[in-house]
């Protein structure tokens, strides 16, 4: 490794792909296990009891996140996501927080943080997240009918575990808490309705996600696919809908207000509308390679960067020379090259170890 010469990088000046993208946001994922076998990330027959999760040596340390997040924070990043894997199995996660609290943004602003969980642990993990400094959550849940959330997860748990972590997490202000259903058809389509139902009124949004041909999960078809539209058209059956106007779209999900005033709902198009044109978010797995697609075939191993002979700054730079080369747009094209009604012609990464 060469030696800790400082390179001059960062400031106000954006790192660009090379379609013009700038690199702002992070998904850190933290650990590729999970408590969930959600049909959709990680079916059961394929993550069985021998799957070769990472062992606990050969996930980042700490030490090493944070590294990185100082990094990412010098080439633009304005906002981290640790995910996983089920992120709050990961020991200890809070003392990680309490040191990614701290960063800042090149612009002076302090580094937004945000967690996204399947919720199991949260009812248990919410105060402690929030007094490490952890800015907002995002709870996965596909149901709100026993059964059917048992069959989505394949997990022997009870939804109302979910909902409890979910209300302990409004009571210690881990607000606004924003709750992401996959809408799959035939296996969770009766829920879109009850999802809208139970939240609205409580400062709770529910955003719906397009079931994606993610690494990992085999069974992935578009006829399973119901699209944003569809489903804002079964919303608004019943609940009616004023589309939020925003100057620039660069988050994923397409708001809506309800009518009365009574909270937000989301569309989140990745299959029907994608929106690769903005899409300015990296990831960095549990075991540190850099993947500047959740569609990426293989990362860019960081670790070389991550020892102590290296500076973050020229951990900085080996990042920003993969970004500035990065063409990635799989789901713009997905229907052409991928041929849409045969599924994935090659495997790309497996969802649970980059992060959702
Ligand atoms: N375990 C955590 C959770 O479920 O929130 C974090 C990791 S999970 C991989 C992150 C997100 O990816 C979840 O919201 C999940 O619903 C979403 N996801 C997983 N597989 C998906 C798929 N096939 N299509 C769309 N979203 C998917
Ligand atoms: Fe686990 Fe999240 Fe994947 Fe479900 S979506 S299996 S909770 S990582
Ligand atoms: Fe971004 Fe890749 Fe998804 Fe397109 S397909 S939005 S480039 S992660």
């Amino acid at each position: 490794m060469a030696s800790r010469r400082r390179v001059s990088i960062g400031g106000a000046t954006p790192t660009l792909d090379t379609l013009d993208r700038p690199l702002r946001d992070l998904r850190l994922s933290v650990i590729d296990q999970c408590n969930f076998r959600c049909t959709y990330c990680m079916p059961r027959d394929s993550f069985g009891a021998d799957y070769p999760f990472l062992a606990s040596s050969e996930r980042l340390s700490f030490e090493q996140i944070l590294k990185l997040a100082r990094a990412f924070a010098l080439l633009g990043v304005e906002k981290i996501r640790i995910t996983g894997g089920e992120p709050l199995l990961r020991r200890g996660l809070e003392s990680l927080i309490e040191q990614l609290a701290k960063l800042t943004t090149t612009s002076g602003k302090p580094m937004a943080l945000a967690l996204t969980t399947n919720g199991s642990l949260l009812a248990a993990k919410a105060r402690s997240l929030r007094d490490a400094g952890l800015g907002r959550v995002t709870v996965s849940l596909d149901a709100v009918d026993d059964a059917v959330f048992r069959r989505m997860s394949d997990v022997d748990m009870p939804v109302s575990r979910i909902l409890d972590g979910i209300e302990t997490a409004r009571a210690v202000g881990l607000e606004p808490v924003k709750v992401n259903a996959v809408i799959e058809r035939g296996a969770n389509d009766s829920q879109i309705l009850p999802l809208v139902r139970l939240f609205k009124g409580t400062g709770v949004a529910v955003r719906f996600i397009e079931y994606m041909d993610v690494g990992g999960a085999g069974g992935w078809s578009n006829t399973k696919v119901i699209t944003a539209r569809e489903t804002r058209d079964i919303v608004e059956s019943v609940f009616p809908l004023i589309p939020i106007v925003v100057r620039e779209q660069t988050g994923t999900a397409v708001n809506y207000r309800h009518a009365d005033g009574a909270g937000e709902v989301g569309f989140i198009a990745s299959v029907s509308q994608p929106f690769c044109g903005t899409c300015s978010r990296a990831r960095v797995s549990a075991d540190g390679q850099l993947y500047s697609c959740l569609f990426a075939t293989h990362g860019t191993d960081l670790r070389p960067w991550l020892t102590d002979t290296a500076s973050v700054e020229q951990l900085a730079m080996a990042v920003r020379s993969r970004w500035i080369r990065r063409d990635d747009r799989y789901s713009e094209l997905r229907s052409t090259q991928h041929r849409l009604e045969s599924g994935k012609v090659y495997p790309t990464v497996r969802m649970s170890l980059v992060g959702g």
